[in-house]
């Protein structure tokens, strides 16, 4: 057992510590067993090496129905905050697994890292569109939008940024699979049960009623907004590998009209990406802090008003399109897009819920 050995030799940090402390006091409770994927994986150990506890933090959804209901939670002397110990363990493990390694320290100061990104990216695109002509920058004719920024820039950076982040999630999952010992090989069964986990964020479901948000009330509005926000975005990326189809395969260059397979399902994605993450907003603003991870939080609104720039910025576009402000428009959604493709080396915190099954 490799992370076993690891534990014996290198001193362990103090979220570890406080993660074993806590995942031992509820192995022997089981009150909440019902509530989610952690407690029955909980349950399949006696004692916790650091890959255990890593990836228990990570099959936490933060849904809180296990501090509200815990006896031992503060006032009492055992101070047991689950959501809140998972939530800086998770934060310890982005850091861990995240690749390239000098990189990692950015997690620390992700918010701030989103925006200079962003901002480098926007001034990057800016720097490279070509002054556009009037004719160009206000129309809609086929290939405006390379007028502005020439269509061998646009696929170079934008393509640079994929592969990037295809090879750090890639080096990510790695390292985590490594690090909590996980199989060498997944059976059909547990990866189609991992996959329809995901697809209906089962685990936010809190045992069946939803997450305690603000207090011990249940709501599922959590999982909606995620649920909006989710297939919002995989709508988006729907639109664009549309738009590549028909641009490389039948010759058809942007923009399309409004009623073209690109633009609609760009637009319903849009749309509801601005939902969910306005709903996800709003439940954060308000909720309680005492469950939550304060490092971890910044994270998350960082992410978040990312995205709901790039959906933003993605909406105005075609909506001024016709405009003189569309150079600067796309200038801007592309730097987001990219800056995004980047960030999201990271565990996403929308990303990275229970993709695997309990051992
Ligand atoms: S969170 Fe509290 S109530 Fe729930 S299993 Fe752990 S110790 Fe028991
Ligand atoms: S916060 Fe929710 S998902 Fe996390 S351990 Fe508690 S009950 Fe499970």
């Amino acid at each position: 057992m490799r992370s076993a050995e690891v534990h014996l030799r290198v001193p362990e940090s103090a979220g570890l510590q406080q993660g074993r402390r806590l995942v031992e006091i509820c192995n022997a409770c089981r009150y909440c067993e019902g509530y989610c994927a952690v407690f029955p994986a909980i349950e399949l150990r006696r004692q916790f090496t650091s890959g255990d506890l890593s990836y228990l933090a990570n099959l936490c959804h933060d849904c809180r129905a296990c501090y509200y209901s815990c006896q031992y939670a503060p006032p009492h002397e055992f101070a047991l905050n689950l959501p809140k110990a998972f939530s800086d363990l998770r934060l310890e493990t982005y850091e861990r697994y995240a690749w390239p390694r000098p990189l990692a320290a950015l997690f620390r100061r992700n918010g701030i890292a989103a925006s200079v990104l962003a901002l480098l990216c926007t001034v990057l695109f800016a720097w490279m569109a070509k002054t556009p002509s009037r004719s160009a920058a206000g129309s809609e004719n086929a290939g405006a939008f390379y007028a502005v920024v020439s269509e061998g820039v646009m696929i170079a950076i934008s393509g640079a940024a994929f592969l990037f982040a295809l090879l750090a999630l890639a080096m990510g999952l790695r390292n985590f699979w490594r690090d909590t010992n996980s199989p060498s090989a997944l059976d059909a069964p547990s990866l189609l049960a991992a996959f329809k986990d995901v697809f209906t964020l089962r685990n936010l479901g809190g045992g069946g009623d939803g997450c305690n948000n603000h207090d011990e009330s249940f709501s599922q509005t959590r999982r909606y907004f995620h649920h909006s926000l989710f297939y919002g975005f995989l709508l988006c990326f729907a639109s664009t590998y549309t738009a590549a189809v028909y641009e490389h395969i039948f010759g058809w260059i942007s923009p399309y009209p409004f009623l073209s397979l690109p633009v609609l399902l760009g637009t319903v994605g849009g749309a509801a990406m601005l939902v969910g993450i306005a709903g996800l907003l709003q439940i954060k603003v308000t909720a309680d802090p005492g469950p939550a991870s304060k490092l971890l939080l910044d994270i998350d609104y960082s992410f978040l008003v990312l995205l709901f720039v790039a959906a933003a910025t993605g909406l105005l576009l075609l909506a001024m399109r016709s405009t003189a402000a569309m150079g600067g428009l796309l200038a801007v959604h592309l730097g987001v897009i990219v800056s995004l493709f980047l960030i999201f080396t990271s565990p996403a915190p929308s990303s990275r819920r229970a993709t695997i099954s309990p051992r």
